[in-house]
């Protein structure tokens, strides 16, 4: 086997050149086939070029080391026509292979490349004109099929095989090429005698190999660099592709980045921000490149394309693609925003009816406060307060009473500017502020419609509705007040002083006014704590008969010594009693105190015990009163309840309910205070009333006043006719009581017959009455 042994002594550098070529044009082949299925046009020639002059330039080299010895000429156009040959053969066998098709056709395929080496390859050495041709036919046939053979299997190597796949190709047409080389130097042996002096022009074999080997080199060299190059890019981009892969996965946003561009995004990421970008600058709201080489967590806005989306980013450095990168991990906030969003609203809002809270409305007030003490504008802050709200609640359940608070909030906010603040203090107490044109005429409009929005029937279940009212007060800034306590103080007067006047009204806040209230509510604080502290007591005032001046009965006077402002006149405090509802309880300690101490006399002295409008119109006074004459002891023949007649004119189908029930009782019923009120005969009549009290100011003077004298005439006419008895009050002087007997009054109260002093000793009433 020489011709083994000379090919390996050889052909070292031939066949490196060779392998070399046919692995780049190899692996070329590979990356010629896009995803697509479509062949890269550049890769593929590069492919071809490759192979094709690098094999046809082993060969030859091959070729000419076998003959180093011998100077040969070459013939140019045979040269080249051999070069074409092998590039045109390359291309269409390459192009086949890269074309998807059947294994049959790729075999054909490898064939027609092995064909081309061979015709390639004969060509060359039919170019070395100078040689003598002594072909070896079986030799020549044998390697011939052998070479088909070979390329025909490295054909048949699939692709997308890898490098294994890529080593058996290479290697099997390196070996195709081989054989043809080998088979070529045994068929035509070097003992052929060379032709001499060949007088044809031609390429002497020592610069066509030096040219051979220069560009082949170049060739191989470029197209191996190529390979390398573009494998690395491959190893890469399949890591990337891993790593994208991986990063799809998770649910938070990432982007790849380098100097602020955007290299790569996962899915989360272009979800989030719902287009494409190239460029951190066209997703975030700021500038985040400069911040974010902190390497903390930074929260910022990504700018999705309907909204701004707030974030989280953090960064952290990557290799990407074989360089230092930046990921870039971004969280969508939304969620714990709208979290954090609930909290402060649950923080800041009521949470029945979703407007502003008592704290939030307070702070707001203190901001506006601020910005207008600046600016000089005005405010006003308004408080409402629902009318009747309590009966509701009480009668109808607490979820009718939270629908109307509900649907309250909905219909004032519906009177409401957009740039008024409405809150929720608490209950039923709503407030406003409003900042923008604050004028009395505005908010007598803004009160008026409230009012009328407020009172039609509410419906607080299916066929079930409620109604309630509004009482609105009103206080202005700088007017009624600087600080945001006194415009509260200020509004809640004005909403007392509406509530006063009636309730389902609106009031402005009145200076003077609320001074009053203000003492009127010290004052009422302070009865109360003195009723419950026992520092009331009563006074008594006797009652004569004027005839024989014999004392028949007292009326009990409550009085309250004050301990700063010493003794308070029963008709400052009994009417703020009356308001505040205090009477009731003021009453029932006034009865019970006086039936005791009455009871406690030996003689059978009536006690009058003055009832207020209040107590009169509580169904339970005539219990009240028998309880109290049980648990006294005192027989009810000798109480008398005084009443006025506005008392009983007020709800007079109750009033006289009540007074039946106590005449049930026994009790004695005197009208007080007669002739001031509407002095009516029918009223007298129609109620069960036993005595007329004549008012003092009909008394005082009546000897000398004509006027008085005729009312006087005409109570005590009227009254006898009634068969009541009439009792003259306020009595001081002599000449008075003359009068009044003459007329034929038989009673008297007044200073004549005693002051209201201290409980008397039942022994000494008759004693003082004569004195
Ligand atoms: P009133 O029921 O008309 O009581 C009579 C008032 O006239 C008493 O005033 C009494 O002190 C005063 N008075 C008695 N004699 C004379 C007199 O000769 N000349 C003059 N100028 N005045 C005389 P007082 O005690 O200040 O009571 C004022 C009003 O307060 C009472 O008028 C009554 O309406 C109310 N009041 C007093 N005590 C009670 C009470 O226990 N319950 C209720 N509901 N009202 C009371
Ligand atoms: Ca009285
Ligand atoms: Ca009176």
């Amino acid at each position: 086997m020489q011709p083994i042994a000379h090919f390996f002594a050889n052909d070292a550098l031939p066949l490196g050149l060779c392998l070399a070529a046919t692995f780049a044009a190899s692996v070329k082949l590979e990356y010629a086939v896009l995803p697509s299925g479509e062949i890269d046009r550049f890769k593929i020639n590069f492919a071809t070029l490759t192979l094709g002059f690098g094999v046809w330039a082993a060969q030859l080299i091959g070729a000419l080391s076998d003959n180093a010895l011998q100077p040969m000429l070459f013939s140019p156009w045979t040269m080249s026509l051999s070069l074409a040959l092998s590039l045109v053969g390359c291309a269409i066998g390459l192009r086949l292979l890269a074309a998807a098709g059947s294994d049959r056709r790729r075999v054909l395929a490898g064939g027609l490349i092995g064909l081309t080496f061979l015709l390639s390859h004969a060509l060359t050495l039919i170019a070395a004109q100078d040689l003598a041709v002594t072909l070896n036919p079986a030799a020549a046939v044998s390697g011939a099929i052998l070479a088909l053979a070979l390329s025909a299997a490295a054909g048949r190597v699939p692709r997308g095989g890898g490098l294994r796949g890529q080593t058996l190709r290479t290697g099997l047409l390196v070996a195709s090429a081989a054989m043809i080389h080998l088979f070529a130097a045994w068929a035509l042996p070097p003992a052929a005698p060379l032709r001499q002096a060949s007088t044809a022009p031609g390429l002497s074999n020592v610069v066509v190999s030096q040219l051979v080997a220069l560009i082949s080199a170049m060739v191989v060299m470029m197209s191996l660099w190529a390979v390398s190059r573009e494998t690395r890019r491959r190893v890469l981009e399949a890591e990337a592709q891993h790593l994208r892969t991986l990063a799809d996965a998770v649910l938070e946003g990432l982007v790849i980045v380098e100097d602020g561009q955007i290299l790569a995004s996962n899915r989360a990421f272009d979800a989030l921000i719902g287009r494409r970008v190239s460029h951190l600058s066209e997703a975030f709201a700021q500038d985040v490149l400069a911040q974010l080489d902190l390497d903390a967590a930074l929260e910022t806005e990504l700018l999705g394309t309907r909204a701004t989306i707030p974030v989280e980013i953090v960064a952290s450095p990557i290799r990407y693609k074989g360089a230092e990168r930046r990921a870039i991990a971004v969280r969508d906030l939304r969620s714990r925003r709208q979290a954090e969003d609930q909290i402060r609203f649950l923080a800041h809002n009521d949470t029945l009816t979703g407007l502003l809270n008592r704290s939030s409305f307070l702070q707001k007030l203190d901001l506006d406060l601020a910005r207008l003490r600046r600016s000089d504008d005005q405010l006003a802050v308004v408080f409402l307060d629902l009318d009747r709200f309590k009966q509701v609640n009480d009668a109808m359940g607490h979820a009718a009473g939270d629908a109307v608070l509900r649907q309250v909030a909905v219909r004032i906010q519906a009177q409401l500017g957009p740039g008024d603040s409405f809150a929720r203090l608490g209950g039923d107490e709503f407030a406003i502020i409003r900042t923008e044109d604050p004028s009395p005429e505005g908010l007598d409009a803004l009160c008026a419609s409230i009012l009328a929005a407020v009172a039609p029937p509410i419906e607080v279940s299916p066929g079930r509705t409620a109604m309630v009212g509004s009482s609105l007060g009103v206080a202005l800034f700088p007017h009624d007040g600087l600080s945001a306590s006194d415009l509260l103080a200020g509004a809640d007067a004005a909403l007392y002083q509406a509530k006063n006047a009636g309730r389902n009204t609106y009031r402005f806040f009145d200076a003077a006014l609320a001074r009053t209230l203000k003492t009127r509510q010290a004052l009422e604080q302070e009865l109360r704590s003195a009723l419950a502290r026992d520092q009331l007591r009563l006074v008594y005032q006797p009652q004569a008969r004027m005839s024989d001046q014999v004392v028949d009965g007292f009326e009990a006077l409550v009085r309250w010594d004050h301990p700063t402002e010493g003794p308070i006149s029963p008709d400052r405090f009994i009417p703020i009693a009356e308001e505040s509802g205090l009477i009731l309880e003021l009453g029932e300690w006034v009865l019970r105190k006086a039936c005791a101490q009455a009871a406690s006399w030996s003689g059978a002295e009536t006690i009058s015990v003055n009832v207020s409008a209040v107590q009169l119109h509580d169904n339970s006074l005539p219990e009240l009163v028998h309880v109290v004459l049980i648990e006294t002891g005192l027989s009810p023949a000798r109480l008398e309840l005084e009443i006025t007649e506005t008392a009983l004119i007020k709800n007079a189908p109750q009033a006289l309910h009540v007074l039946r029930r106590l005449k049930a009782l026994g009790v004695r019923i005197a009208m007080d205070d007669f002739g001031t009120g509407f002095s009516s005969l029918s009223n007298l009549r129609n109620f069960p009333i036993d005595t007329i009290k004549i008012d003092g100011s009909f008394v005082h003077g009546v000897d000398r006043d004509e006027q008085s004298a005729t009312i006087v005439r005409a109570v005590l006419g009227l009254g006898g006719g009634l068969g009541m008895k009439v009792i003259a009050e306020g009595v001081e002087t002599r000449a008075e009581e003359n009068f009044l007997i003459d007329e034929g009054c038989a009673y008297a109260q007044g200073y004549l017959y005693g002051s209201p002093a201290k409980a008397p000793a039942p022994a000494s009433a008759k004693a003082r009455a004569h004195g």
